[in-house]
């Protein structure tokens, strides 16, 4: 049994006061209407070709907000830079490592790290090898053969098989997927504010996580407790309906602490 929502949001072990991130204020998104029909795969569309289009769908948009942190200020410095991210960090209780090619974890600068983890998802994307379709031009030509049931039964079977993807096809993408999701979590806790709030991108930012976060979840590429850093944001985002009830992104949020977030606020 989830004890009372106020401990359940002490537990979290959030910084007082509380990221303005985690303001119903500032938490608003510029889509209206429903997110699902946004990550709902058509039925015509082989699970894999989905997948490898939403992976290059998130990776720009995502590389949109990260340009931005790339931006050199007048002092030659970009805004996120090893004096002020000197770790890949998601506030003060997460920070990823790297693994070297001797795959032995190092901790670097937030800006390296995501220049590493760049390089590594652009060669993925770009190996015909793993993305055999032209992911970003995919134009879901109605195909009566494709059931909308995956056949996954068995060794032989994975996602992506029958449009030529590999085996790996999926470990891969929820990698990407992972990865992706650390950027955006050290957006939010290094960054959200300087710049994005100040130049006034942060509802465009939310629209894409929020986005991000239902299509990641929906189609397992994410793991419920890899969502931890983030967590207290996807609560209020079930609570104050940005995430629809039938999602798997509400019934991963602890709706009680969303709700305590927006009583918080006077807006509950
Ligand atoms: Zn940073």
């Amino acid at each position: 049994m989830m004890g009372s929502a106020d401990e359940a949001l002490n537990a979290y072990q959030l910084p007082k006061p509380l990221p303005i991130w985690l303001n119903p204020a500032y938490a608003r998104h510029i889509v209206k209407g429903n997110f699902m029909t946004l990550s709902a795969r058509p039925k015509t569309v082989e699970e894999g070709e989905w997948v490898a289009h939403q992976v290059v769908e998130h990776y720009r948009n995502l590389w949109n907000f990260v340009r931005v942190i790339y931006e050199k200020e007048e002092d030659g410095k970009t805004l996120c830079n090893s004096t002020t991210c000197p770790r890949m960090s998601a506030g003060a209780n997460h920070s990823y490592t790297w693994l070297n090619s001797r795959f032995e974890p190092i901790e670097l600068p937030a800006f390296e790290y995501i220049t590493l983890m760049q390089r590594w998802i652009s060669g993925k994307i770009d190996d015909t090898k793993m993305f055999p379709t032209e992911a970003s031009g995919v134009s879901f030509s109605h195909n009566p053969q494709i059931t909308t049931t995956a056949l996954l039964n068995g060794p032989d079977e994975w996602v992506g098989k029958r449009s030529g993807f590999p085996q790996e096809f999926f470990g891969i993408c929820q990698t990407i997927f992972l990865q992706m999701f650390r950027v955006y979590a050290h957006l939010y806790w290094a960054h959200y504010t300087e710049p994005f709030y100040h130049l006034n991108l942060e509802k465009q930012l939310n629209s894409c996580f929020s986005h991000f976060v239902l299509t990641a979840t929906a189609l397992d590429l994410l793991k419920p407790q890899e969502l931890e850093p983030m967590q207290p944001l996807i609560d209020l985002w079930a609570a104050n309906g940005t995430f629809p009830p039938e999602s798997k992104a509400y019934e991963y949020a602890n709706l009680k602490v969303g709700q305590r977030l927006l009583q918080l606020a006077g807006m509950a």
